[in-house]
């Protein structure tokens, strides 16, 4: 007899995929995805907006003799799509999580690299559980494909050569962790994956290991969910901003995570805003509609509510202001007030120190904002002004009013210079940098004020 009221409490946990480019993020999550479909079982994969949930039943049969379900009170994983710099720059655990566990793809042969470590502090800073997708087995000199066995004993049959190589590669990545302050090990000596990240060999292209990602992803949450997450599922709902997008027929839309409670067509909500936080009330719940349907003209299906944990699609008037990253919560049994209060609270706690002087700094969520306002603080570069949102000519206009020739300068991380903005720019003194790997970013701008310095010398 399983423990109802425990189970009642436990919502799905919300799963991000992180890691350097070509790494093979998104590589693991079509597999993942794609052996969730073929597995077929009961009932077979929900495509929401943003994330693909995957029920407990799929998952042990994905993970085969590795999982037992009865062991689990989880309903399943909800991973969030779109890997690296989204999932990665709203991953927010203050004030509620986007993601609750997070998987860390590096290549085996590859080891640490720039956005690795960029991953690595936000998973520090937000306290994140994680563990390591050690990816790329396959292209191991000498490895031979052991398809379906657990990946512990495929390694133990693998010829001597590749084992060896696999094995330094894989201290490799242990070591880096250890420097980075974590102690890891191979998944299966880890006792405790809170206490001790495990590392899973794996291979994304060939599916070994897979399932072994699953079960300590499955174990990893479990632990989690119940000592941080008893979440009250019949509360108002509380998300976080995916992405702004404009849809035809509905305006501008928000496509939300929601992490707790229920969401309601009709539902007052509050949004973080540009500005000011957006009161608005839902005009449209949408979701993706079936594949079968899929071809039909309209895209979406209108749904009365969605729980946690879901991504949904919210069609509301006012929602051109709102911003990627930014929290959403449900008006519901208190005074609008408090939740406009709780919502700039929380985006208070977003710190961009500011100077009298210094750089304008752009970029596409709030958690890459954050991200960039770090790594500008370590690289001792001042801001004049941050924000979320594509450059437009009064960013252009601000760049100008700095002090310093060095810092009359915009540094936009994953947007876009706005077309009406570009007669501005090129009529203005203020150089623009553009990137989507922050700290390629921050080392082209700082090349540019060391070769200015010399200039001037
Ligand atoms: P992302 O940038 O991290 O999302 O990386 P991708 O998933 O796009 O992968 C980058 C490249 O590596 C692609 O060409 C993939 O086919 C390849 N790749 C990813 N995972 C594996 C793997 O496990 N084995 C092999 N051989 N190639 C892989």
């Amino acid at each position: 007899m399983t423990d109802h009221t425990t189970t009642d409490t436990l919502r799905t946990p919300i799963v991000a995929v992180l890691g350097h480019v070509d790494h093979g993020k998104t590589s693991l999550l079509d597999k993942i995805r794609g052996s969730a479909v073929s597995e077929g079982e009961a009932g077979a994969i929900t495509q929401h907006i943003g994330a693909t949930d995957i029920p407990l039943d799929t998952i042990s049969g994905m993970a085969g003799e590795l999982i037992d379900p009865t062991d689990f009170d989880l309903p399943g994983l909800l991973f969030i799509d779109t890997p690296g710099h989204h999932s990665f720059s709203t991953l927010r655990a203050r004030g509620g999580a986007l993601a609750d566990i997070a998987v860390l793809v590096v290549d085996v042969n590859d080891g640490f690299q720039p956005q690795t470590e960029e991953a690595i502090d936000i998973l520090r800073r937000t306290g994140t559980p994680f563990v390591v997708a050690a990816n790329k087995v396959d292209t191991t000199p000498g490895w031979n494909s052991q398809d379906g066995q657990p990946i512990q004993r495929s390694l133990e049959a693998q010829s001597e050569r590749a084992e060896s190589r696999l094995n330094e590669n894989l201290y490799e990545i242990i070591g880096q962790l250890s420097d980075a302050g974590f102690s890891a090990d191979l998944y299966w000596r880890v006792q405790d994956f809170q206490k001790n990240i495990g590392v899973v060999p794996l291979s994304a292209v060939t599916g070994e290991g897979v399932p072994d990602l699953l079960t300590v992803l499955m174990g990893l949450s479990q632990r989690f969910m119940k000592e941080e997450m008893a979440i009250d599922v019949f509360g108002a709902g509380e998300g976080t901003v995916l992405e702004v997008k404009d849809e035809r027929g509905f305006g501008a839309t928000i496509d939300t995570v929601v992490y707790d409670g229920v969401v309601h067509n009709g539902d007052q909500i509050v949004v973080g805003g540009q500005e000011e936080p957006i009161v608005t009330e839902i005009r449209a719940l949408l979701q993706p509609r079936p594949l079968e349907e899929i071809r039909t003209e309209k895209k979406f299906e209108k749904v009365g509510e969605v729980g946690a944990a879901a991504g949904v699609k919210i069609a509301a008037p006012d929602l051109d202001r709102a911003m990627a990253g930014a929290p959403v919560r449900v008006v519901r049994d208190r005074p609008v007030e408090d939740v406009i209060e709780e919502v700039k609270a929380e985006l208070a706690e977003i710190e961009v120190d500011t100077a009298e002087d210094g750089v304008v700094v752009k970029a596409d969520t709030l958690g890459s904002l954050e991200a960039m306002a770090n790594a500008l603080r370590e690289a001792e570069v001042p801001i004049l002004r941050a924000e979320v949102g594509d450059i437009a000519p009064r960013d252009i206009a601000v760049a100008e009013t700095a002090n310093q020739d060095e810092h009359k300068a915009i540094l936009g991380f994953n947007v876009d210079l706005l077309a009406n903005a570009e007669t501005e720019l090129e009529n203005a003194d203020v150089k623009l940098f553009t990137d989507e790997v922050i700290y390629q970013l921050i080392e082209d701008y700082e090349t540019y004020v060391e070769e200015k310095q010399r200039a001037q010398q």
